[in-house]
This record gives C-alpha cells, structure tokens and sequence, in this order.
C-alpha cells in the first residue's frame, strides 16, 4: 500500500514535471506570434477533465492557455480588413485528395471536384529567390488563369513581393513543371507554390500563424470569387500522402520543418474558413460572438447584462469561465484540430495511441486485410475526434493502392494484360478509383517508352531513340508528336553543347567532326544556326574555310537578311580565292551593320578585294582572333 502511494505520488510527479514543459513551450510559441501551437500545447498539459484528472493539473499550462486564447481573438479581429461579403449559409464541403498525384486526380475526377488546389512551398538553391507562382495545367481555361492570377496578385500585396515574371503563372507543358499534378483532371485546378521554403523571409511567413491565416484566407477568397456557386472544393498537400514515394515531405524549410507540413496547415486552415466551421455566419467577430455564446450557456447567471463594453472585453469574458469551461471553449473553437505528425515529433510528444493504431491499421491495409484494418481504423476515430476519414473506404484506398502500383510497374515493363488485370482488381477493391484499364496501361507503357526514346536521344542513339518513340505512338494514339522531330531535338542539345566548346577550346577537328552530324540531325537547322555561324567565322579564322563553308552557306539561306552571317562567309569566301562572293557578302554588310565601328576594317578588306588582293594575311588573322 505504501508503495502504491509512492509510485502514484512519483507518476504524478513526473507528470507535472512534463506538464510544466509543455506550458512552457506553449509560452514560447505564443511568443512567437503561433497561437494555435500555443493552445495545442495547453491542452496537451491540462487534464481533459479537471474533475476527473488523467494528469496533474498545472496553473501554468491554464495561464497559457488563456494567452493563446487572447492571441487568436485579436489575429481574427483583425481580419477586419479582408471585409469580405459573406454568404450566411455554408455552400462548400472540402475533402483531401491523397496517394500518388495521378491516382489523386482519378478520384478527384470522380468526385467532380468544382475546384482543385495543391499546395506548394518553392525552393531554390540560392536563398535569395523571392517571387510567388502558381501553376497550371496547358490545357487550363482562361478562367483558371483568371483565378490563378488574381490569387498571385492577393499574395504579391500582401508579401510585398514580385510576380513570377512579371505575370505569375506558369503553364506547364507537355511532361512540363506540376503537369503530372494537374493534367489529368477535369475541373480547374492550381498548383500553389505561393513562397518560398527556401528563403528566409519567406520561411519566417510561412511558419508564422498571422501570415498562415493571409495564405489561407486569400485561398478562400479567391474560391469564393471563382466559383460562387458551391460545391465540393477539393485539396492536395504537395508530397505528402504518395504510396510511393512514401517518406516524401517536399523541400526543407529554411530554419527546420518540411514543405508538406505548412502546405497541409494552411490547407487545413483554409478548409476551416471555407466550411465556416470557425466562423459561422459572419467573419468579422464571431470568436467574441461564440464566446458570448459560450459564456451565456455556461455560467448559469441569467441575471448577468451583456452589455457593449463586456461584449468588448474578451479578456474578462474568457477569466469568467471556470478552467474546465475554458479547456472546453478551446477545444470547439481551435482552427486546428491538432498537431500534424511532425509538429508531435518537433515538439517531443509520444505519439497518440490512435496515431499506433492508423499506423498498424495501414501495414494491414497494404497486404489487403481490409477488415481487420477498418477496425483498426474505427478504433483510432473513436479515441481522436479530430480524424475525420471513412474507416473502411481509407482501408480500400490503401489496399488499391498497392495493386495501382504494381499495375504501373506491369506497364512500364510492357506486361500489358497482367496490368489490366491489377487495375481492375484496384477498381473492385475501391470502387471510387475509376480509370479505363486499357487506355491507362496503354499510357504507362508510352510514357515509359517515351522516357527511355528521351535518353537514347540524348545520348546520340538516334535509331534507337526513334524505335521507342514510334513504339509509344502505336501503343498510345492519344500522344500526338511527330518522333523524327523529337529525336532530332534531343539529340542535337549534347551535339551543339560539345561544338560550341570544341570552338572555345580552337579544336577544330573535334568542331568539323559535329558538324558533320549536326548537318545529319538537323537539316533544316531548326537549331545548329549558332553553332553553324561561329563554325563558319572561327573555322576560316583556324585556317578551315573550305571545311566550314556548308555552314556558312546554310546560315546565310536560313536568314539572308543576317548580316553578321554574310559577315562570316564573306570571310570564309575571301580565305577559299572567291573575291567576288566576298564582296558581296562584305558589301551587304556594310549597308546593314548595326554595330559602326566595325565598318572601317571591312571598308579596308574591300579595298583590298576590289583589287584582287587577299586582305587576310597571317598578321589579319592573329588581330581578329584576338591575338
Ligand atoms: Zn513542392
């Protein structure tokens, strides 16, 4: 029996010793500007019930919790001047998409989303890039690119920060940036890299609450602007939630943390807004309006006068409430359920007992024990009622998951039936998951295809290359390029890249050599002209006029008008005995030189040429060269 008080008495103890922690984590955030941490990590110290306690009750962690509380009352007060125009009604429902961005955008098709939003952090390797962005899919209406860019032009403003551009919207192209995240779907979607991660101004906002509420707040406004009429708004948290890969969270925050977890909280943050499930009705005091509510329901007092100066005073609104009325009053109106995964981690909390649960519930799911992983799942709700997902369908989804996975990798090897076969089984799984067997496998294999044709190209495996992209035209009718134009694209890239450094190196032999190949894989010089015109000038110079004139000549018949070409071959036509040629070319040049200061040197060389004499000596050459 003694011990028994001792163990209790120490357990308690140590109890109150992590409570104080907390609180004083929770001050800390506060501090920081981070209310909602602030009353998460409150209540996280306090006891659920104060009269029947689970851990020892601390003044410090009530003290916090009413700070936070005061912090957030002023952040939404100030809200003021948003003044949007607010429905009284609630026309939306939100729901978040997860699992690989194709597969996301199959659901969300399904779903018929009127909207579609994936939220991104930039990066960039310096810290100094500082611009917002969005992006959207090549096929996108005008009125995408309308909603898209009035939300750039909200956050520029409210940043004080450029336009990507100038215009902040990048259309992805065929296979381009944030493509594969939007092209599949059939509503208007945007992908949102709205800062940067990589910046440090940047990561100051996007980890601070008050510009956490900007970001979600010009979301929902903009949603509101575009698209008036309701419905299902549909969210993706870029990187997170992808069956493969798995442990993907996006680019590193400057100072600590993840893209993926500040996406999913302004996503979370923006779903309480456009749901009303923080402000019903008005937008403007309504926190003051529910605690009124709150405290007139509570304190049995009906004797007690609301009048304008206490509706005012939330502070003394808020010390009336008893420590279980204000844990309560915390709990409802707190704009975030609780803490992401990582922010437990951040914050050294164990994980909740229903976190264990998902976690089991998922490995079960992945080798397809749908039952026993929907009761893992049910399990895990009942203890946390901030989860919100159906039991059995998340069990479906996962389970369908991992026959979607390998079905692509069937495709990607041309296994075609057997990965028709693995798609139909993921659509009997889960019924929501709609795609067309065929035309998907199809297009697996094609990309696949097109991917492997890309780096033959690239590599100067020509034949090869073309071989592939011919095969993925067959297997998918739907893709729509013309494979010799392709392969020549990619493939001249490494050519002209070598060529352009042969000639700065004056290695002439490695130059003539690509140029032989450039003529085989370009020949209507769509894009070798750079390379041909220095070849045709350096070339002369290096004593290989007659080598080089092919290009000279195809420069000067892709743009006649050029001067500077003419400049070129005149020279290489005065180094190969035709005068004649050479003062035409030098000729034409004079009449359309921009640059003047070059023309006494030519006015020279014709003088010369006019009287048969070659104006380029050995002393000539070594000056033009720069020697
Ligand atoms: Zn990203």
């Amino acid at each position: 029996m003694k011990y028994l008080i001792i163990l209790i008495f120490v357990s308690i103890n140590v109890n109150a010793n992590e409570s104080l922690r907390l609180a004083e984590l929770a001050e800390q955030q506060i501090l920081e500007g981070n209310p909602t941490n602030g009353i998460l990590l409150a209540l996280e110290a306090l006891p659920k019930n104060i009269y029947k306690p689970d851990k020892a009750y601390v003044v410090e962690a009530e003290i916090q919790l009413l700070n936070g509380l005061l912090q957030l009352h002023e952040y939404y007060e100030n809200f003021d001047w948003f003044s949007t125009a607010l429905d009284s009604e609630n026309k939306y429902d939100v729901s978040f998409y997860t699992g690989n961005y194709r597969w996301r955008q199959a659901l969300a098709n399904q779903d018929r989303c009127v909207a579609y939003v994936e939220q991104h952090f930039n990066a960039s390797e310096g810290r100094r890039d500082s611009y917002t962005m969005v992006i959207v899919s090549y096929e996108s209406s005008q009125k995408v690119r309308k909603w898209a860019k009035s939300y750039v032009k909200n956050i520029a403003r409210t940043f004080g920060i450029r336009k990507y551009l100038g215009r902040g919207i990048l259309v992805g192209g065929y296979n381009g940036r944030g493509n594969g995240n939007l092209k599949y779907l059939n509503m208007p979607a945007v992908l949102l890299e709205s800062l940067f991660a990589t910046n440090p101004r940047h990561a100051k906002w996007i980890k601070n609450e008050v510009n956490q509420l900007q970001l979600a707040f010009i979301l929902f406004k903009s949603i509101k602007k575009y698209f008036p009429q309701g419905g299902r708004i549909c969210f993706s948290v870029g990187h997170k939630y992808k069956y493969y890969p798995r442990n993907d969270r996006g680019a590193h925050v400057y100072g600590g943390g993840r893209e993926s977890e500040y996406a999913e909280i302004i996503l979370k943050q923006a779903q309480s807004l456009i749901e009303y499930k923080l402000l019903q009705g008005y937008f403007v005091p309504p926190l003051i309006k529910k605690l009124q509510d709150f405290v007139k329901s509570n304190l049995d007092l009906p004797a007690l006068e609301f009048d304008e100066a206490l509706y005012d005073k939330t502070s003394e609104l808020l010390l009336a409430l008893s420590s279980q009325q204000l844990i309560d009053y915390a709990r409802e109106i707190i704009p975030r359920c609780s803490f992401t995964e990582e922010q437990r981690v951040r914050f050294a909390l164990p994980k909740l007992k229903s976190q264990r649960l998902i976690e089991s519930g998922e490995k079960l799911a992945r080798r397809g024990r749908i039952k026993s992983a929907t009761r893992k799942f049910k399990q895990a709700r009942k203890l946390d009622h901030c989860l919100q997902f159906n039991p059995e369908e998340k069990a479906r989804w996962i389970a369908a998951q991992v026959e979607i996975y390998n079905a692509q990798k069937l495709a990607e090897k041309m296994k075609m039936p057997a990965a028709r076969a693995k798609f139909k089984k993921a659509m009997r799984i889960y019924s929501k998951f709609r795609i067309n067997p065929d035309k998907e496998t199809r297009r697996i294999a094609a990309d696949e295809l097109i991917k492997q044709g890309e780096k033959f190209a690239e590599a100067g495996k020509i034949e090869t290359a073309l071989i592939k992209f011919q095969t993925a035209i067959t297997i998918n009718v739907n893709l729509n390029f013309d494979p010799h134009e392709k392969v020549r694209k990619l493939a001249i890239k490494p050519l002209l890249r070598k060529g352009m450094y042969a000639i700065r190196q004056a290695n002439m032999k490695q130059a003539l050599i690509i140029n032989v190949k450039t003529h085989v894989v370009d020949p209507k010089g769509l894009y070798s002209e750079n390379f041909w015109s220095s070849l045709c000038w350096y070339g002369s110079l290096y004593g290989h006029a007659k080598s080089v004139m092919n290009a000279c000549t195809k420069t000067v018949e892709l743009k006649s008008e050029n001067e500077s070409y003419r400049d070129s071959r005149g020279l290489a036509r005065a180094l190969t005995g035709d005068f004649k040629g050479a003062i035409a070319d030098f000729e034409f040049y004079m009449k359309h030189a921009k640059l003047k200061h070059k023309l006494v040197k030519r006015e020279q060389w014709l003088s010369q040429l006019r009287e048969g004499i070659n104006p380029f000596t050995e002393t000539v050459i070594q000056g033009l060269l720069g020697k």
